[in-house]
């Protein structure tokens, strides 16, 4: 056999491979090797019930000796669309639920009055679930230990779109350095480490975007908010 022989045959080869393969992943059969193994997140058994009381009592940092309240998350667990925030403030702290202070309020009414969806129809959480002292930012090793309860809540609820509030969710979502002014206003997929999706469903997008907060201190930014949340409806009107 001669060496173009060769060459064609190993080029058919790989095709029929390639085919069965992607036959393969879309009945089901296997999972795309891009997903972590069943064992890489200590919660892959946990349903939501059981990751809320594990995160209730969870020590595994040091912001539980300065909390009041796990900030598990709250709202329609089989949501189409996840807002994630950065971690809780003092309201959020005290009264145990995400997205409760001057800046929840902001985006419960950029749900209800701008999406004319109800605060329920959405599931609410943040990437940290325990407050930073003082609203500092979440350090590293805080999120490293922290990430895996959102991750498992993102695996658990599926939502089609998930909208990251701010640089800090934004650049955890998508795996990335890049600032909240060049990621927002665009679908991104999600790049979350560890995420394991079913080989049968989409992963996630993410539609970054500013931070209430943000918009509380610069009103003029709300027009791109806009802007952004109605790409969400229309991508949420599409499914
Ligand atoms: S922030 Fe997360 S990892 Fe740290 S104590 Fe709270 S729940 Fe546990």
């Amino acid at each position: 056999m001669d060496r173009d022989s060769l060459r064609k045959d190993y080029i058919e080869l790989v095709a029929s491979v390639r085919e069965y393969m992607e036959e393969q992943l879309q009945f089901g059969f296997i999972e795309a090797a891009s997903q972590e193994s069943a064992e890489s997140s200590p919660y892959s058994d946990f349903d939501l019930p059981t990751l809320a009381t594990d995160a209730a009592s969870c020590t595994k940092c040091p912001l539980h000796e300065t909390r009041n309240s796990v900030v598990f998350g709250v709202g329609d667990t089989s949501a189409d669309l996840m807002f994630i925030g950065e971690a809780p403030g003092a309201d959020e702290d005290r009264q145990g639920e995400p997205f409760v202070g001057r800046a929840g309020q902001l985006l419960t009414q950029i749900i209800e009055a701008g999406m004319k969806l109800k605060r329920g129809d959405v599931y609410i959480a943040n990437v940290l679930k325990c407050r930073p002292p003082g609203n500092r930012n979440p350090a590293p090793d805080e999120v490293e230990t922290c990430s895996p309860y959102l991750v498992r809540q993102i695996e658990l609820i599926q939502p089609k779109v998930i909208v990251a509030l701010g640089s800090f969710a934004a650049q955890m979502m998508l795996g990335t350095k890049i600032g909240i002014t060049k990621l927002r206003g665009e679908f991104h997929p999600c790049n979350v480490a560890g995420l394991r999706v079913p080989s049968h469903k989409q992963p996630p997008v993410v539609m970054p975007t500013y931070h209430p907060a943000y918009l509380l201190r610069n009103p003029g930014a709300k027009r791109e908010v806009w802007e952004d949340v109605k790409k969400v409806l229309a991508r949420l009107s599409e499914a």
